[in-house]
């Protein structure tokens, strides 16, 4: 199907979580790759946890995620409801709240903690977000780590027109707005509100992987059946333009990206391009080469 000169994206599948589990004692996810082996779709993107929405009653411990290593690639929180708590090895530390978003690349090592924010959870409440994981190439795999804790007030709202819907522009760009992310690969991330029968039709360069994670509402997209909570919509590099029509009022995350197209090594929290470099990881991690929480 063709519009003009730019052509539609093929709509390549549509998944539900393919594992429900508990990370650290403080989230509990809906993963959506790579439990559904995604791999070459979905690149330069490495993993999708759902969490929540979920209430935690008050605790005078935080939950979440101890001291824990990654190598090789970034961790992207975005936050929706509640409030985390992070510090790592690299002596940064940042709390996020609803809006926020904090992009952490773990590079050439790092080891952090996760955790709900103290007085956060004393309160208790609803805890809401996702974390992705965004593959590194391999020239940046042994990047320094980087933590940049990403304001909502710092993240541009592009308003659709007739009332349909914001989209806020949290890496690469959108109808004119930059997000605040640094990224080593082009890259664009927004979180997008649309309202009910609504149409957005976005357009990407030519070649890029881009998929859509419903957090809410339904919709369809090139008239392809409707998507609704929890599911994830994976477009082929083919085409440009998407057409995307919600039923609902609907909340998206929408990811887009050039592949990398790199061999992809994976244990555990290190993801590397062969097995010799994630051998290397453990015994680094394991020797205190990542350093350790002060
Ligand atoms: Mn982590």
């Amino acid at each position: 199907m063709v519009i003009g000169a730019a052509a539609y994206k093929t709509v390549v599948g549509l998944y539900q979580p393919g594992s429900t589990h508990m990370v650290g004692d403080g989230f509990p996810v809906r993963n959506l790759f790579p439990s559904n082996d995604l791999d070459r779709l979905v690149d330069p993107f490495l993993m999708l946890d759902y969490i929540g929405p979920c209430s935690f009653p008050p605790a005078d411990r935080p939950r979440g995620v101890g001291e824990h290593p990654h190598r090789g690639f970034e961790t992207v929180t975005i936050l929706y409801e509640g409030v985390v708590a992070h510090r790592d090895s690299a002596g940064h530390a940042g709390v996020i709240g609803p809006g926020d978003v904090q992009w952490m690349t773990a590079g050439s090592g790092i080891v952090h903690e996760e955790l709900h924010e103290r007085n956060w959870a004393k309160r208790g409440g609803t805890l809401h977000a996702i974390q992705l994981w965004v593959n590194l190439p391999k020239v940046h795999k042994m990047a320094a780590p980087n933590y940049q804790t990403i304001r909502k007030e710092d993240i541009p709202t592009v308003e659709l027109g007739q009332g349909a819907g914001p989209v806020r522009v949290i890496a690469g760009s959108y109808g004119g707005q930059r997000g605040p992310a640094r990224t080593f690969t082009p890259l664009d991330l927004y979180d997008v509100e649309l309202a009910a029968d609504s149409r957005w039709e976005p357009v990407w360069p030519e070649g890029h992987a881009v998929s859509i994670f419903v957090l809410s509402g339904s919709l369809s997209i090139n008239g392809v059946a409707p998507a609704g909570e929890a599911e994830l919509v994976v477009c082929g590099r083919d085409g440009s333009r998407l057409l995307v029509e919600s039923r609902e009022h609907s909340r998206l995350l929408v990811m887009g990206g050039k592949p990398i197209e790199e061999p992809i090594a994976r244990y555990g929290p290190f993801v590397m391009n062969t097995n010799a470099e994630l051998a290397e990881a453990v015994r680094d991690y394991q020797t205190g080469r990542m350093g350790h929480l002060s």
